[in-house]
């Protein structure tokens, strides 16, 4: 009787598998076709800072609209990217667009401070990866300090060594380094020290019911006083109510993102949220007198 039962749940969990492993197989393929289909877009996501109130930078997101599969959140479709080594290409990508984006910004006469790009593992660690960064700056005529890039504290702590090498040649460039999602990796705090970064971003797991939960403030609480004292920039990310918003800034956090203040948005809705951010600030400027 519990061997047929336990024969059951493992034929259950087979078909499951292959039923995972089959979209993923259908995704991979679509990977494949997506680039030259040009079906890849950037959304952009505002960054405020909490002292002046103005937009100090967008994070670049990419967003993958295949014509069968529909729309495929990143969540899905990255991994399969990584796996495949397909994020090469799909990575070099982003960083070309969105440094173009910048440009063509700035060239409408919109100045926006910074644009942020999530760099994967495979990309990170590729031979010439830095020399990529300072070649794709040169051609949009983008001062290094325009880009800020992305990492995960497990795209950094899988081979520290190396890569406390590839941040120095980044930094040598002068890109601005941050660490997202800071607090869900295991980070080795003498490592952390090592790495010459610019900001933490405080992953916004930490951010959910942070008004009551006072594990989650206790986190995010210490990871800004951590920052403050090794003189990190820190951002706050997943910043949903206001209620969240007054208690960083009661904590001094430096940046937020977030549904609060906007989603991630096609680049054409970006200066009209630089337009709407300057109104409120003003306003509230004049308030206070
Ligand atoms: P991430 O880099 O941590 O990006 C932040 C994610 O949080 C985005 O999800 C954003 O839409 C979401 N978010 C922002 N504010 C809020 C909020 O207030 N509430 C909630 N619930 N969510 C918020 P998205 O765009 O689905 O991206 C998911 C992840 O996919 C990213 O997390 C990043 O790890 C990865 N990703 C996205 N674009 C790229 C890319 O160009 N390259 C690489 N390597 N990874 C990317
Ligand atoms: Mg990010
Ligand atoms: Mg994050
Ligand atoms: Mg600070």
């Amino acid at each position: 009787q519990a061997k047929r039962a336990g024969k059951n749940t493992y034929r259950l969990f087979d078909a499951r598998m292959t039923e995972t492993m089959r979209q993923r197989m259908r995704i991979e393929t679509a990977l494949r076709q997506a680039l030259a289909n040009d079906q890849f877009s950037l959304h952009y996501q505002p960054q405020v800072d909490l002292g002046s109130g103005e937009l100090s930078g967008v994070e670049a997101l990419l967003r993958w609209h295949h014509p069968e599969l529909g729309t495929v959140s990143p969540q899905v479709f990255v991994p399969v990217a990584e796996e495949s080594g397909l994020i090469l290409q799909i990575g070099d990508w982003v960083l070309r667009e969105a440094c173009l984006q910048l440009a063509r910004w700035r060239a409408a006469g919109v100045f926006i401070p910074r644009v942020a790009v999530n760099v994967s593992a495979n990309q990170f660690a590729r031979p010439g990866f830095p020399e990529r960064v300072a070649q794709v700056l040169r051609e949009n005529a983008l001062d290094p300090g325009s880009l800020e890039l992305e990492l995960t504290e497990t795209v950094l702590m899988n081979q520290a060594r190396e890569a406390v090498t590839t941040l120095r040649a980044l930094k040598t460039i002068g890109v601005h380094l941050a660490i997202d999602d800071f607090g869900t990796g295991y980070s080795s705090l003498s490592y952390l020290r090592r790495f010459p970064i610019d900001r933490l971003k405080i992953d916004k797991s930490f951010l959910v019911d942070i008004e009551r939960d006072r594990d989650n403030a206790a986190i995010a609480q210490a990871v800004i006083a951590m920052a403050e004292t090794m003189g990190l920039e820190v951002t706050a990310e997943g910043v949903e109510r206001d209620s969240q918003l007054e208690l960083l800034r009661v904590h001094r956090c430096d940046e937020v993102q977030g549904f609060l203040f906007s989603r991630p948005i096609v680049p054409e809705a970006i200066p009209d949220f630089c337009q709407a951010l300057r109104a409120i600030t003003r306003a509230r400027d004049e308030e206070r007198g």
